[in-house]
């Protein structure tokens, strides 16, 4: 260290110094944030200068006390600003991906929502039987109403589908082989490979077929006696085109029945709600994998289905029993907010209501002249507050996301938004910086818009946020 350095290091002032100026209990008192942290933070922004200092980073001759000072405190308010933003904060979802991953996947209905308030603040039957006053159990709260929607004799669920693939292979796997085709080994998500939940659970991988040709035969003949399980894996988040083929479930049930082998599907997305029907993709429903005979099926909660985010296992009840008393449904249970969530948007499904309420649903068949009315009232909207931007309308096609139905494109309008100074990419970044961020798809000069995956009454904060960037 240098002469400079020692110099500037020797006006940093002490931390009891600092909590001496007025700044500092201003930023207490507006915060409402107790001595210790702040004090904490205090000595974070301290240390950090020091740092600065002691790798040249602030060295220049004139640098005073009151400078440093200046800087320890500019810095402790861009911390505490920080603080008063909520890490996990809303967003407005512009991107026309209904099932976005990355902003949480399903937004809940209105009836999911009242349900998950009401519960959390107060108590609840969560494992009480108000008939006998004694203990009750939180498989029994959707149960019976996942088996009337799916046909199943019994169902339960975990905290994702994740955990249902794991509970399934480890319950009734472990210790035996697993036939799985080549052609269905995927990687979900970046971080999900069945390959390696199959050795997390220690159930033996046997991989058969090619990667884009797998036969019924395949599976015979690779049956040993120490066969366990048949996996059936959805592709729901790719598409394998060209030369292919595939055994249907179906047929393996046959297979299945003649081996006494189970046969479990991992399903994915897992829909109740006929899309096929909509004409939008060809995603099966879970009643009709039920009726085929596989014997576990597992699926998402917040996909498809637009509920909370859990994993639902539906299937023959001698197996969902083994899972049922198998130490995992513990460690994997779902706390009664999710429990609750899921009930209410079970029972829209129970009522036929699914396509009103369900956000989900509603958003992936909503006609695209439905999302071309709201783009023509942000654009009215814009227009009043008379900005700087220019809009325009043009078709385009809405993604289903959350790696379901891949290859689903569903017509849409987009606003494609120019600014005659910000570029697209300076536009998409204030308006992820807003108050109420707006996420947004950008492409060449635009930010496009597609207001499928927004609400009537975010129309608003959206001009806001455009406008707040000529301020
Ligand atoms: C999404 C998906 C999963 C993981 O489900 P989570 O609910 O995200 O844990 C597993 N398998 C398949 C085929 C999927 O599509």
């Amino acid at each position: 260290m240098g002469g400079v350095e020692m110099k500037v290091l020797s006006h940093l002032p002490a931390v009891h110094a600092l909590k001496e100026d007025v700044r500092f209990a201003e930023l207490k008192t507006t915060l409402c944030i107790s001595e210790q942290v702040l004090t904490e933070w205090l000595n974070d922004q301290i240390d950090v200068i020091r740092y600065k200092i002691i790798n040249n980073e602030l060295t220049h001759e004139g640098l005073t006390r009151e400078m440093l000072i200046n800087l320890i405190f500019e810095r402790l308010e861009e911390k505490t600003e920080s603080f008063k933003q909520d890490n996990l904060q809303r967003v407005i979802n512009a991107t026309g991906v209904v099932l976005h991953t990355n902003l949480g996947r399903a937004r809940l209905s209105g009836r999911a929502i009242e349900q998950i308030n009401s519960i959390a603040s107060s108590y609840s039957t969560l494992e009480y039987d108000v008939e006998t006053g004694g203990r009750g159990s939180r498989h029994d709260l959707v149960e019976a109403y996942l088996k009337q929607l799916t046909g199943a004799e019994a169902a339960m669920v975990v905290n994702n589908n994740a955990a249902a693939v794991y509970i399934v292979l480890k319950a009734i796997a472990a210790g035996g082989e697993v036939i799985v085709s080549r052609g269905e080994l995927v990687e979900i998500g970046g971080s999900f490979r069945i390959s390696e939940i199959m050795r997390e659970s220690q159930a033996e991988l046997v991989e058969v077929g090619t990667t884009n040709k797998t036969h019924v035969n395949d599976y015979v003949n690779h049956v040993t006696e120490d066969t366990a399980l048949f996996m059936k894996v959805h592709k729901s988040n790719f598409k394998v085109i060209g030369f292919t083929e595939e055994v249907d479930t179906e047929d393996l049930v046959t297979v299945a029945k003649e081996s006494g082998i189970p046969i479990y599907e991992d399903l994915g997305s897992g829909t109740l709600f006929d899309f096929e029907m909509k004409k939008i993709g060809a995603e099966p429903t879970v009643q009709e994998k039920v009726k085929s005979g596989i014997d576990i099926i597992s699926f998402s909660g917040d996909k498809l289905l637009g509920g909370p985010q859990s994993g639902v296992i539906v299937g023959k009840k001698t197996f969902i029993d083994k899972l049922k008393k198998h130490q995992l449904a513990r460690v994997l249970r779902v706390d009664k907010f999710t429990l609750a969530g899921l009930e209410a948007t079970l029972k829209s499904y129970l009522k036929g209501e699914e396509q009103e309420e369900i956000p989900t649903i509603r958003d992936i068949i909503a006609s695209k002249e439905t999302v071309l009315n709201k783009a023509n009232e942000f654009i009215k909207k814009m227009e009043l507050r008379g900005t700087g931007f220019n809009c325009d309308v043009e078709a385009d096609v809405s993604k289903v996301g959350g790696g379901t139905m891949p290859e689903v494109e569903i017509d849409t309008y987009v606003v494609n938004v120019y600014h005659t100074v910000y570029n697209s990419s300076d536009i998409a970044e204030k308006l992820r910086l807003f108050e109420v961020p707006v996420i947004v798809r950008v492409k060449n000069e635009a930010v496009i818009l597609d207001f499928r995956t927004v609400e009537d009454d975010e129309l608003d904060s959206v001009v806001e946020a455009f406008s707040s960037m000529e301020d």
